[in-house]
């Protein structure tokens, strides 16, 4: 008798119903991995009877009820954990939590696999470098589908049944560390559409790289960052899945071997140096409201299994053993720089390993289908990310040629038609550039395909517009006229797709009038597109603020959430605007999550208590979070802050009533966050004077309430979900033009905070949602900033006195007084080195605006709490699942694969 078939299936892997590649010596596998997906329900009469009936016998359960929860919570606790009733701990009992929820998860998330298998439909792959996902416990119980429960949710189900065993919810879902794989805005926004993709049904994976080490964490120590390790992986991770049976072999460096005179055009073969194996890591991303589990695939480097022996056998042992540590070093780190870009060969590399990871596997799961090449691209949908994935398309096209042996021209049609991408900035340090000869000794055959793009490329712009040299060297995607040649990413992502998108309406005008214009005279207007960014709701609005998504939920009538799906419902709540009783509902909400925070930040703090509770509610608590940056602004948020200081010290001196004072500088809690990447100087000296600022007003008892400074330590998304929902008042003030988007505006505005922000990325659709009444702009336009900036340059004037005393404050050591001179370079920035962010011009009108804000928010609360309802009930444009929609309807042309 043959052996059973049995272990074969047992092993194939759910996410794909069949691989069989890793286990080809079996006869069966061999035959299944062949079969057409119209074949696959033959596949079930190919296994004997009796397996089939046992398998059936033990079909695996998800949990739908408390008693069921408690019973598989318990079994974890006492198996995979090996803990007992007298040594399960908070940390213990979010583990066992998390592996009951993962086992739903799991089981649907086979299903769903499935499903898509059987169906074929043509897929979407998200590429990204960094998937920022915060926790997971909570959103899984929040999209959990256990139906079975009657009225209440699955979370209040799991909340009562951990608390029958004796813990609190809460405590649990704080145990869990963040998955930060990411280091702002871009990260984030990839999580959210991976949420979103799941929520619509979308046959979609994401890909990305599983760092040992996420972003870092940031300790602050007599005011300074400090980073330290991200040990987020130190436990066992319930939420990942090892496939340790899968594993791909990428290469690095060697050469390209060409029989004499032969063409670069045809196959070629390149005999990479080092190689090292990729090993996938499965996260299931369950979508809310739906049974819908996709997955979010990420690679992690692995030695290969050829150990040199010859090293080892020369005695060269410890050498060889560094060798394989090398390989793991690959995807050892996220580097933490946020909208820059440093160079960096491993980086290139991690670049590299990732792309053809994760082309190898896309292919792979195409080929199963047996379908013609050309219908790739109606089978394969690839999103870039940013510049950071475009490796990918130079590795299909090396695929389709090298290995599929495919004609140059009809490989590269397949090639462009399958990918799109997303430009995430304008700013000239962040684009992407590679030196050649750097980039040809790590990708030597890559190399030599960018260089045959670049040919055909040149060639069309060339019969287009003949002998326009300049224009030539201008959009070449080798730039000749630095010292070394390098490979413009950007230029390479464009003319590898078949539609480029910004991420906000002025972005996305930006790019096409600057960076990339000549780029629109060569394909045309319509290459080019824009997909505002998004935010999940479950996450920013119902799992961060769930007591105002109950009272929204309550107004609307909404009992299983359906506005979280369809927020033009959100509208409705423009009724009760006015309302007096519903502004009071509304107001107890912020009141409570701005207590919240404050109880927080006292944990959190050494129990060091800074926001005086008594006065709160009157108390406006103004936020900026966000990475540190020059453009981002902080230094015009504490410039501002230091203003308000010496105006409020000028009134005390002249010996005007505290009532007085109070009137023209009601209180404030002035709050930061955020981290500097470490080897950006100036980033790190703001914050330093965000907390010496801090530390001299906090500390000086004339000014009691009326001001006090905060910089949150470590901000991250799990900090982000305690701040947002606490904010009065949040600071999106960025040089005009420089943020593509922005995304955390969107998430202070969906949880009732007002925006004081420059006209710039997304606030001006925000603007244009909820109303210019209700959002405080200020500064300089876009359009202006060329002609300030040269203005500064070659015709100095004099700076205005508000910004000019602050400056002189600054210089007089303050708010140093061990190193007088410490904050010189942000003083210098600004007064001497040509203002490149416009501080100075923005100065006056940031002050005049903020005093506006004071005017409502004291004045005429009425009013404010008016412009916060309207801001929510029009907030609804901003759910990422909208942006999927347009994606997949404008650049992906994919539909949802509905359950039956
Ligand atoms: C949303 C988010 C960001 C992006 O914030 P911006 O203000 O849009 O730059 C960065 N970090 C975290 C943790 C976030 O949640």
């Amino acid at each position: 008798m043959p052996p059973s078939p049995r272990p074969m299936l047992s092993t194939t892997t759910s996410n794909d119903l069949i691989t069989g590649e890793q286990f080809r010596p079996r006869k069966l596998a061999r035959r299944l991995t062949g079969f057409l997906p119209q074949e696959i329900k033959s596949i079930d009469s190919m296994i004997p009877l009796q397996s089939r009936e046992l398998w059936k016998k033990h079909e695996v359960k998800k949990f739908g009820d408390s008693e069921e929860f408690q019973g598989k919570f318990i079994q974890h606790v006492e198996t995979t954990l090996a803990r007992s009733l007298y040594n399960c701990d908070e940390f213990a009992a979010y583990q066992a939590a998390s592996e009951s929820v993962r086992d739903n998860l799991v089981i649907d998330w086979n299903k769903t696999q499935q499903r898509i298998t059987a169906r074929d439909p043509k897929r979407v792959y998200y590429l990204s470098l960094e998937f920022l996902m915060g926790r997971a416990l909570d959103n899984a119980l929040i999209n959990l589908n256990t139906s079975e429960e009657g009225d209440s949710t699955s979370r209040e189900m799991v909340k009562a049944s951990v608390e029958q065993l004796g813990f609190r919810l809460e405590d649990i879902l704080e145990q869990e560390p963040d998955a930060g794989l990411g280091n702002g805005g871009l990260g984030r926004l990839a999580a959210c559409f991976v949420d979103s993709l799941a929520t619509g049904d979308y046959p979609a994976w994401g890909y990305g790289l599983r760092y040992q080490y996420g972003i870092f964490s940031q300790k602050i120590i007599d005011g300074h960052q400090v980073e330290t390790p991200d040990y987020w992986l130190n436990f066992r991770n319930p939420w990942e899945i090892e496939r340790s049976e899968i594993q791909v072999a990428v290469s690095f460096y060697g050469y390209v071997e060409r029989a004499h005179g032969g063409s670069t055009l045809a196959p070629t073969e390149w005999i990479g140096g080092e190689q090292v194996l990729a090993v996938p890591y499965d996260m299931p991303v369950p979508g809310f409201n739906t049974s819908t589990v996709n997955n979010l695939r990420l690679w992690s480097a692995k030695p290969t299994t050829e150990f040199d022996f010859s090293k080892f056998n020369s005695g060269d042992y410890s050498n060889s053993v560094a060798d394989q540590q090398r390989a793991e070093s690959i995807t050892a780190v996220l580097y933490p720089n946020d909208n820059f870009h440093s160079g960096k060969v491993l980086r290139l590399k991690q670049q590299y390993f990732w792309c053809a990871a994760s082309l190898h596997d896309i292919v792979r799961r195409f080929k199963k289908t047996l379908r013609p090449w050309s219908e790739f691209p109606d089978q394969v949908a690839i999103q870039l990310n940013d510049t950071h994935p475009t490796l990918a398309i130079i590795e299909l096209q090396r695929i389709l040629v090298d290995l599929e042996h495919l004609d140059w021209h009809t490989a590269w049609d397949i090639v462009t038609k399958t990918f799109s991408y997303t430009n995430h900035t304008v700013m000239q340090e962040a684009l992407e550039k590679w030196p050649v000869g750097l980039f040809g000794h790590l990708l030597p055959r890559h190399l030599e395909i960018v260089y045959d793009i670049n040919w055909f490329f040149l060639q069309e712009v060339e019969k287009k517009f003949p002998k326009n040299v300049d224009l030539l060297a201008r959009v070449s995607i080798i730039e000749e006229s630095s010292p070394e040649r390098q490979l413009r990413m950007a230029f390479l992502a464009i003319v590898g797709s078949h539609k480029v998108n910004g991420v906000a309406e002025l972005h996305s005008e930006l790019i096409k009038t600057t960076i990339f214009r000549d780029f629109v005279d060569i394909y045309g207007p319509s290459k080019f597109t824009n997909v505002t960014n998004g935010i999940t709701p479950r996450r920013w609005l119902k799992q961060a603020n769930p007591e105002l998504a109950g009272l929204i939920a309550d107004t609307l009538d909404d009992k299983d959430d359906s506005y979280l799906l369809e927020m033009s419902r959100l509208t409705k709540l423009a009724n009760y605007a006015d309302n007096p009783e519903f502004q009071r509902r509304w107001d107890d909400v912020k009141y409570h999550n701005k207590l919240r925070l404050a109880n927080w930040l006292r944990d959190h703090n050494g129990g060091v208590d800074i926001i005086d509770r008594e006065s709160i509610r009157d108390t406006l608590f103004d936020v900026q979070v966000k990475r540190i940056h020059e453009y981002k602004r902080q230094q015009l948020n504490v410039f501002g802050i230091i203003h308000r200081y010496l105006s409020i010290k000028d009134m005390l001196a002249t010996g005007a009533a505290l009532e007085e004072v109070r009137a023209a500088f009601p209180p404030r809690v002035c709050i930061f966050g955020g981290k500097a990447a470490p080897g950006y100087y100036m980033a790190k000296l703001i914050i330093r004077l965000i907390n010496a600022v801090a530390a001299v007003i906090n500390d000086d008892a004339a000014i009691g309430n009326l001001l006090k400074v905060v910089f949150i330590p470590d901000y991250n998304v799990s900090r982000a979900e305690i701040i947002i929902p606490a904010s009065d008042l949040s600071e999106h003030i960025s040089t005009a033009g420089t943020e593509a988007s922005g995304t955390s505006n969107m998430k202070f505005v969906m949880n009732g905070g007002l925006i004081i922000g420059t006209v710039d990325g997304a606030n001006v659709e925000i603007t244009r949602e909820i109303g210019e009444d209700n959002i405080f702009l200020f500064g300089n336009l876009a359009e202006d900033v060329e002609d300030l900036r040269y203005r500064h340059r070659y015709h100095r004037q004099e700076l205005p006195a508000p910004i000019a005393r602050v400056l002189e404050t600054l210089s007089s050591g303050a708010f140093s007084p061990q190193d007088l001179r410490e904050f010189q370079p942000l003083v210098d920035s600004v007064a001497q080195h040509g203002d490149y962010y416009l501080v100075s011009d923005d100065f006056d009108s940031y002050i005049a605006c903020q005093a506006l804000v004071d005017r409502v928010y004291h004045g005429d609360r009425r009013a404010w709490l008016q412009k916060s309802i309207l801001s929510v009930a029009n907030v609804g444009f901003f759910s990422s699942d909208r942006c999927i929609e347009e994606y997949a309807e404008m650049v992906w042309n994919v539909e949802a694969v509905k359950q039956e």
